[in-house]
């Protein structure tokens, strides 16, 4: 490559390598991207969900049901083998790359053996075996770019350079090492106009070298991990959708497309759009200013959602709002009662029991009397914590979560006990979370009160509030049936 030319980190996402034809789609980008050109690195996810049916197989070995577990990889490679003989045309790598994809199969096949007699995975030995989704699309996907003539080399996040802690299941690069590594080994290959095709998600222990993950979703992470070391001029990230919108278009007709947001506004609104990140995903693009581009494989004339350092936003839009999200299946539990008031082991010990449970908290506010503390959680996770918290922080109970069918009281309350921390809790199930966000709302007054006389022009309850102070974000909780009718309401009260 010329010393002047720009480099482009591409990041494919599951949804873009499903199958051949989105393979082929892809592939048709990179080539696209690359005619006359160099400086292009490319990152893969695994196959559609493989990832997901990867844990099922051993979440089935676990239990010692390997005959399941067999079915399901089964499955995996056959369409794998499909794939590859529908996307690569060069006979010689197709044949080679079918006895490689084989040899992993029969590796994943031995650890599967492994894991339904001991009945029993470690983290390590899980990360080992989510490598493969990885390992085995890139290598699909380097033939396929190989047999349409471009010059390129796959290497594992290892092998590119991005070294880490001992975080099984979601590992921290050690940034100085990773940093050398990525440079010494992508910039010549870059120099000798070869495109890198990088496995996303996988990484390699500094210290042990053994094979970990980046945690769930981590193949955005490994692009801008590699362009913030390379210093690379943008970091694309192609999925299935067309960008960040204004609002969930399957609720809003006209949501738009947000052309330009900043890094911090991207990281809070992929808490509710359709385009999930990983929240420090963008951190590495963020520190070195790299802008992101979230652009549709599908659709690529699209410009798609440009990710920016908040000074080089220019902003369109007219009010402080840029988005309207929501997320449904969650609950909220209160708890409250005066044994609470300014005792502050209560908070403690509510993030102790959580964290035991390796449960998050999506929202949570304290009234200012101490006397009541509500939280939102992932709905599915609310059982476990009602049952805990009842358990350790409610001494006597009853109802609910606890007994069989009881699950339509919603509230218990402890008798007397001198030791109970709190005196009731309650939860619901059948909420939803609405936030409008924007970073035009640090500092304009009056966005607070015009969100909630919007939605109480309609008719609806607010449950519960949350402001993070970065001002960026106003939360609040309804009832699930109200949610189409709130989030249409605020954006078109901000956003049209
Ligand atoms: N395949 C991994 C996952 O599904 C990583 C990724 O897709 O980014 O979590
Ligand atoms: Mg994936």
């Amino acid at each position: 490559m010329s010393q002047q030319e720009k480099i482009y980190v591409m990041k494919f996402g599951g949804s873009s390598l499903a199958g051949p034809k989105e393979i082929v789609q892809s592939a048709s980008i990179v080539s696209e991207y690359s005619k006359g050109r160099s400086g292009l690195i490319v990152v893969c996810s695994a196959m559609g969900d493989t990832t997901d049916h990867l844990l099922k197989a051993i979440d089935f070995a676990k239990k010692g049901n390997i005959d399941n577990a067999r079915q399901l990889i089964a499955e995996i490679k056959n369409h794998h083998q499909i794939t590859l003989e529908k996307t690569v045309e060069d006979v010689e790598k197709r044949e080679r790359c079918t006895e490689w994809i084989s040899e992993r199969f029969d590796e994943l096949d031995k650890i599967l053996l492994g894991i339904s007699l001991l009945r029993d995975l470690s983290p390590r030995s899980s990360d080992y075996f989510l490598s493969f989704g990885e390992k085995l699309s890139t290598n699909i996907f380097d033939a396929t770019l190989q047999s349409l003539g471009l010059k390129t080399k796959y290497l594992t996040g290892g092998e590119a350079g991005i070294l880490t802690d001992e975080s099984f299941g979601s590992a921290e690069p050690v940034a100085k090492p990773t940093n050398e590594k990525l440079r010494t080994t992508l910039l010549p290959l870059l120099k000798s106009d070869v495109i890198p095709v990088v496995t996303g998600y996988i990484a390699e222990t500094l210290d042990s070298h053994e094979i970990i993950t980046l945690g769930r979703g981590g193949s955005d992470y490994t692009a801008t991990l590699i362009a913030a070391a390379i210093d690379a001029n943008e970091v694309l990230l192609w999925s299935d959708v067309d960008g960040i919108m204004s609002a969930d278009p399957k609720i809003i007709k006209n949501a738009k497309i947000l052309e330009q947001i900043s890094y911090l506004e991207a990281m809070e609104m992929s808490a509710f759009g359709a385009k999930a990140m990983q929240p420090r995903a963008l951190e590495p693009a963020a520190r070195k200013g790299i802008p992101v581009r979230i652009k549709n494989t599908f659709n690529p004339k699209v410009p798609g959602t440009l990710i920016l350092s908040s000074d080089s936003v220019v902003n369109g839009v007219k009010t402080g709002v840029k988005a309207v999200g929501s997320l449904t299946n969650v609950g909220v539990i209160n708890i409250s009662g005066t044994s609470i008031v300014g005792s502050p082991g209560t908070a403690v010990k509510i993030f102790e029991i959580l964290k035991e449970l390796g449960v998050g908290i999506l929202m949570m506010s304290q009234s200012v009397s101490e006397n009541n503390v509500s939280l939102v959680i992932k709905r599915n996770e609310l059982p476990k914590v009602v049952r805990a918290f009842r358990k350790d922080l409610l001494l006597e109970d009853t109802d609910g979560y606890d007994t069989e069918g009881a699950k339509e009281s919603h509230s218990s309350r402890a008798s007397a006990n001198k030791n109970t921390k709190f005196s009731k809790l309650d939860y619901e199930d059948d909420v939803s979370i609405v936030a409008v966000l924007g970073r035009g709302m640090i500092g304009t007054p009056g966005i607070a009160g015009r969100v909630f006389s919007t939605v109480a022009k309609q008719g609806i309850n607010i449950r519960m509030i949350a402001q993070g102070s970065s001002e960026i974000n106003i939360s609040f909780v309804i009832k699930d049936k109200d949610r189409n009718k709130a989030v249409a309401a605020l954006h078109e009260e901000f956003v049209v």
